[in-house]
């Protein structure tokens, strides 16, 4: 019995193991791109101290183990369900306590706090704030001022969240677009935990806001976010000269980010497109001698499983126009052209990412002089 249970416990390893993330894989992993380290950041979390249910040292050790740059601590001001239990005279506590336990590690904590109305204007996170006791008032633009004062970076959080507009829709607010034309709104969340909006994406284009996407947690991310099972939490990239608090406020307010959401890349395509760049290379070319067939190697140097629809003329002798690069790996092209070819372009459609509502962006790969390397025993 015990060596049949043996063997059960084997078999479902290998078949359901494959996916399972250890703690060395789970870490969030995207290259740099050129000029800017890519930084990983979740700009909005709760603990004890609003409504989440961990205590802050959980926040600390959960973005250590995503291997995360950078957290905001993002308490709700208004919204105090604990209250009774953990009173909090100072909004601060939260802050002070995640940046202790983050003290002997690499993550950058930022103060921050969920400034949390009904619609409109709904709920913001200023980030980078000095002290959150001074933004608290009754009076949503008062808060607002408040956090700019201390310097803050606002974003508008899930605009499209059903709890305050029950069709998902966003609307831009005249209170929302006073907010943007008076300097007091920077950013908006494009995605908000477990769900996506396309209208915020086109708010984020039409008004030029730093597109965020969050996991907004409140319990354990591990629940929330399936990561044994090898799922992710939805984070901000961010692309930062260096890795520092200050350098990373500057990027966000310049709007260099690109959103991380169940595989999904989401961005301006300024920024999309050096994030594809980077994260896939031509790994290897050459020239199937037995046969016509040129063949290159596609390297994947993200987390993200990149879906690549080809635009180019040639076919693929393994593939249909669908392409799938799992992460981290290599994919090899068998290139269909009829004629023996050296110099050529390949270009594909990135169905995962999305640079406005339904909206993919390209990549083009130039592959040259590949006639004068000769390869043979090529597997298929
Ligand atoms: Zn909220
Ligand atoms: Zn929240």
């Amino acid at each position: 019995m015990q060596r049949l249970s043996f063997i059960a416990f084997i078999l479902f390893q290998l078949v359901f193991g494959q996916h399972a993330h250890s703690d060395a894989d789970r870490r969030i992993s995207f290259p740099d791109i050129k000029g800017y380290k890519t930084l990983i950041c979740d700009l909005h979390t709760h603990t004890v101290f609003s409504d989440g249910s961990v205590w802050p040292s959980i926040r600390v050790a959960e973005a250590n183990k995503d291997g995360l740059d950078a957290i905001a601590v993002t308490e709700h001001i208004e919204y105090q369900p604990y209250k009774e239990d953990i009173p909090h005279p100072d909004r601060n506590r939260s802050y002070d306590l995640t940046k202790k336990y983050a003290k002997k590690s690499e993550l950058l904590v930022i103060a921050g706090t969920e400034i949390t109305k009904s619609m409109p204007p709904g709920h913001s996170n200023a980030i980078f704030v000095k002290d959150v006791n001074k933004i608290m008032n009754d009076d949503y633009i008062k808060s607002y001022e408040a956090a700019r004062k201390q310097g803050a970076f606002t974003f508008w959080n899930h605009p499209h969240w059903i709890g305050q507009r029950k069709d998902a829709s966003v609307k831009v607010y005249e209170e929302v677009e006073e907010l943007i034309n008076k300097r007091l709104l920077h950013g908006i969340e494009v995605t908000n935990e477990r769900t996506y909006s396309d209208q915020a994406i086109q708010v984020a284009l039409d008004h030029d806001l730093t597109m965020i996407g969050t996991s907004d947690v409140h319990n354990l991310v591990d629940w929330d976010y399936k990561i044994p099972q090898g799922g992710h939490r939805p984070v901000t990239l961010v692309f930062s000269k260096r890795k520092n608090l200050k350098d990373l406020k500057r990027s966000l307010f310049q709007g260099r980010t690109v959103v991380w959401f169940k595989n999904i890349l989401i961005g301006k395509n300024e920024w999309i497109a050096p994030l594809i760049d980077a994260s896939l290379t031509i790994d290897s070319a050459g020239f199937y001698k037995d046969y016509e067939l040129g063949i290159v190697k596609i390297k994947n140097h993200s987390d993200s499983r990149f879906i690549l629809k080809n635009k180019s003329p040639y076919d693929f002798y393994q593939h249909s126009d669908l392409v799938e690069i799992q992460p981290h790996s290599v994919k090899q092209l068998s290139i269909v052209s009829g004629k023996n070819i050296s110099d050529f372009n390949l270009e594909f459609e990135v169905l995962n990412a999305i640079i406005a509502p339904s909206t993919h962006p390209t990549i083009t790969f130039s592959v040259r002089n590949i006639g004068e390397v000769e390869l043979k025993d090529v597997k298929f």
